[in-house]
């Protein structure tokens, strides 16, 4: 069976997704308004387990279009080790679409545009990225881990990679003494 860890998240477009927790947690964990994995301790879980998940889920589902890897940044977890995923998922499920996943901006930094490419030639096609503002004051404020500059840059990079992104945009992060610039500040796409 499937045995997920703590309270889990996924994008509301991946209510019909199976979902798998590749990762426990947040390797960042520490943008100041996010509390989803503070009593999580990241960690890469073993294949073996994941293996044993995705056959239990093929015997019973074996129509799977969709799948969404949990927690909240698998991409940072090492290249070969998603492709072995990837590889696994593909065969348990024939008529799989789609993989995805969130990718924290760090994650993005860490993975090279060729194994973007190589694991979304696996399947691994759309991340979920939370961008947040286009202000690096609001940025630094939200303790984001990147300024704007930073943010586009790894965002083409994935997009470059043959990626889709579905991006989340905070409004108001800004608070009161920040909102018109934050509103304004369009970012240099
Ligand atoms: S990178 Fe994403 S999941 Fe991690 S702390 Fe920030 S908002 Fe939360």
């Amino acid at each position: 069976m499937i045995r997920y860890e703590g309270t889990l998240f996924r994008p509301p477009s991946e209510a019909d997704s199976l979902i798998l927790q590749a990762t426990i947690g947040c390797s960042y964990n520490r943008c100041t308004f996010c509390a989803m994995y503070r009593e999580k301790r990241f960690r890469v879980r073993k294949l073996d387990e994941l293996v044993a998940e995705i056959r239990w889920a093929a015997e019973r589902a074996p129509s799977v279009r969709k799948v969404f890897l949990a927690d909240g940044d698998a991409l940072v977890a090492k290249s070969s080790f998603l492709e072995a995923l990837l590889d696994q998922l593909a065969a348990a499920f024939p008529n799989l679409a789609r993989v995805s996943c969130y990718a924290s901006p760090q994650s993005l930094q860490v993975r090279s545009e060729a194994e973007m490419e190589r694991l979304a030639h696996k399947g691994l096609s759309l991340y979920y990225l939370g961008i947040e503002s286009g202000h690096d004051a609001v940025l630094t404020a939200l303790e984001k881990g990147v300024d704007a500059a930073e943010m586009i840059r790894v965002a083409n990079k994935a997009q470059d990679a043959g990626v889709k992104l579905s991006t989340m945009i905070l409004l108001g992060a800004g608070g009161r003494g920040l909102s018109q610039a934050h509103a304004r500040r369009a970012p240099a796409w």
